[in-house]
């Protein structure tokens, strides 16, 4: 499975082949979906298939790890039961007294894991404006172990410059994270930049089909961090069942045609929005008027299909907007092949820190000029 011919190496090529093959039992194509929890030892106690118990790994979970592992060009990686519980163990792999430097707008749920769960465990850490290199320089404390960075960020699309981000965390002594879920592999790979994990909710784009919950963490290069967040991962026991990692996998086949088709059309919407009159604030990286814009054009291979406006009037005109859409679900989440809208503050809670006045939006696969008009209704 992971020894793929050397002429499948082209990024497509790995999103369709690595981590499957054809059943050598029977011929299939599609991968079978193992539901065993327990697996034979051998007459001398020994494990000749590899597999032992299914909290530890199964081969639908292997066959997953490969493929994520080989679509960011890390060395492993290791699948959990959403992308809260892959941040979690990484948190997990560190030791109470130890510091951490996260994006001040990181995914509120990681945020919370690190004021609720993790500063009860003795994690101290400083959010910080991550675009803002001496702000994150500042940040760094001796006990300073991980720098956690998500670009773009949500819901305001800011963009980190990973590779800078990241000299400055190796200055330190610390190890990078980035999650990668808003981006995809597909768009930006964080080891060309100098990260040392990513991290993905691959209930997102992964997926892709608002079917499965889901997550992983992705390393570089085999370390004793890493072999901390497999123990979190086989001992905590936050893992995917067998049909989860078949179903993203399957996902993982199609993930770059859908992102790029989600791009162009997040492209297409972005430029009427910023346009129309009811709108004064357009946040996507593709537009030149946006403050990542340039580093976004050398660290992506595309904008990514989120994308967030700010609209006259204030939360009711928003509440409003959000209402008379009739295509755009309303809805949480992202990445999945319908198109969602979101009035983000009301779902993050009375701490928030996002504009009343923004709407977030996911683009999915529907025809751009569909989603056109329905926003141009909504708006209107
Ligand atoms: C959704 C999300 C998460 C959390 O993932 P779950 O699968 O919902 O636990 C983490 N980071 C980002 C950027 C997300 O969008």
């Amino acid at each position: 499975m992971a020894d793929a011919p050397p002429s499948r190496d082209a990024f497509d090529t790995r999103a369709v082949h690595a981590g499957r093959a054809v059943d050598p039992a029977t011929g299939a194509v599609a991968a079978a979906i193992q539901p065993s929890t327990t697996f034979e030892r051998a007459a001398d106690g020994s494990y000749p298939r590899g597999h032992y118990y299914a909290r530890v790994s199964n081969p639908n979970r292997l066959a997953l790890e490969t493929a994520l592992a080989s679509l960011e060009g890390g060395q492993a990686a290791a699948a959990f039961a959403s992308g809260s519980a892959a941040a979690l163990a990484v948190f997990q792999a560190l030791a109470p007294g130890d510091h951490v430097v996260c994006s001040a707008d990181a995914y509120h749920g990681i945020q919370r894991e690190l004021r609720e769960l993790m500063a009860r465990w003795g994690l101290a850490t400083t959010f910080v404006d991550t675009t803002d290199l001496a702000a994150v320089r500042a940040a760094f404390r001796p006990a300073t172990r991980l720098l956690w960075l998500e670009t773009p960020s949500n819901p305001l699309l800011r963009i980190t410059d990973i590779a800078a981000a990241s000299a400055l965390a190796r200055e330190h002594g610390a190890t990078t994270v980035v999650d990668n879920t808003f981006a995809t592999p597909v768009l930006q790979r964080p080891f060309e930049f100098g990260a040392d994990l990513v991290v993905h909710s691959t209930t997102k784009y992964l997926g892709g089909h608002s079917d499965v919950t889901g997550g992983a963490v992705v390393t570089r290069e085999d370390s004793a961090l890493f072999t901390r967040i497999r123990d979190a991962q086989a001992i905590g026991g936050a893992v995917p069942s067998a049909f989860d990692c078949w179903l993203l996998l399957r996902g993982a086949a199609t993930l770059p045609v859908r992102v790029r088709a989600q791009c162009a059309s997040a492209g297409r919407i972005a430029a009427f929005l910023t346009e129309h009159p009811r709108v004064h604030t357009v946040h996507f990286p593709g537009l030149d008027t946006h403050p990542g814009h340039a580093l976004a054009a050398r660290q992506m291979r595309g904008p990514g299909a989120m994308l967030a406006l700010q609209v006259r009037g204030g939360e009711a005109a928003a509440l409003a907007a959000v209402a008379g859409t009739r295509l755009f679900t309303r809805a949480t989440s992202l990445g999945s092949v319908e198109s969602l809208i979101e009035h983000r503050a009301t779902m993050e809670g009375p701490e928030t820190r996002t504009p009343r006045d923004l709407i977030r939006l996911s683009i999915g696969l529907e025809d751009a000029d569909d989603l056109i008009a329905d926003l141009e209704r909504a708006l209107g």
